[in-house]
């Protein structure tokens, strides 16, 4: 057993950073937690570092308790997991190389400009739910999980985690994330890395039921909080550049969708009746 050193009470949650200085922070630390590489993160002041650095939640319980040491996290301030990681799966891409973008079994893929980018993979009624950001060369992640209401649960903006039920267990293991809920039951899987993105489990609903159930395999659609649609129509992968969408044009019907998804899912407007 390594000697335990006192609880770490010089680190504590960064709040009213700027956008740029969140921006420092992610490139500063490589876009991943200190200690593991994770994608999701919250940031957190240190005197011993001039900007905020990143570290997930496993991690600052860890700091938090007495698993890891004042200087361990020296240590990986001043070398971050992820910076091993550059000639390795991370988050830094190649702009000329294409990211693999999967939800369930169906694939398509995401190109992005040297200038940066979205990517939009799920897409409800104007909602954006997973959504890949291209920055200076690297890549970060933002979505909303929802639970079986459509109640959102997890909020993860460009990698920060900015909302989450207490008790929740987040791990970053070879390139994938996974969310338990307090009693360890499995909400979310994704391998995220600069070249593959992999997501098998997830709810992203909205509030009225309109959304995608992502359960290994299968993607289903769900309208009104029903299994299925209207319509789903599938078009060939790999053509395409967009994700997911669900539009339901009786609730939205002014919405306009942005262009070029492969897959959509849509409630179709009646021809008479409802129609305004
Ligand atoms: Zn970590």
């Amino acid at each position: 057993m390594q000697p335990v050193e006192a609880h770490n009470p010089d680190i504590s949650l960064a709040s009213e950073l700027t956008e740029q200085q969140k921006l420092q922070a992610r490139q500063q630390c490589f876009y991943g937690c200190v200690f593991c590489g994770s994608p999701v993160f919250r940031y957190y002041q240190s005197p011993k570092s001039p900007s905020a650095v990143l570290i997930c939640a496993l991690h600052a319980k860890q700091l938090h308790g007495t698993f890891l040491s004042p200087s361990t996290l020296l240590e990986r301030i001043s070398q971050p997991f992820n910076q091993q990681r550059v000639n390795k799966p991370g988050f830094s891409f190649d702009p000329e190389r294409r990211v693999q973008v999967s939800v369930g079994m169906n694939t398509v893929y995401a190109d992005f400009l040297q200038s940066g980018g979205e990517q939009y993979c799920i897409w409800v009624n104007g909602q954006e739910l997973f959504t890949l950001h291209s920055e200076s060369g690297w890549l970060c992640f933002s979505f909303m999980l929802s639970d079986n209401t459509g109640e959102t649960v997890i909020r993860v903006d460009k990698g920060e985690l900015q909302l989450s039920p207490e008790h929740w267990e987040y791990s970053y293991e070879v390139n994938t994330l996974k969310i338990r809920d307090q009693q360890r039951k499995l909400q979310f899987t994704a391998q995220l890395c600069n070249d593959r993105v992999l997501l098998t489990k997830g709810q992203f609903i909205d509030n009225f039921g309109d959304g995608f159930v992502v359960e290994g395999n299968r993607v289903i659609a769900m309208l009104d909080g029903q299994k299925g649609g209207h319509y789903m129509h599938r078009i060939e992968p790999g053509r395409y550049k967009g994700g997911w969408a669900l539009f339901n044009k009786i609730r939205h019907p002014d919405l306009v969708m942005p262009g070029n998804f492969a897959f959509v899912c849509a409630a179709k407007r009646k021809s008479s009746g409802t129609e305004r």
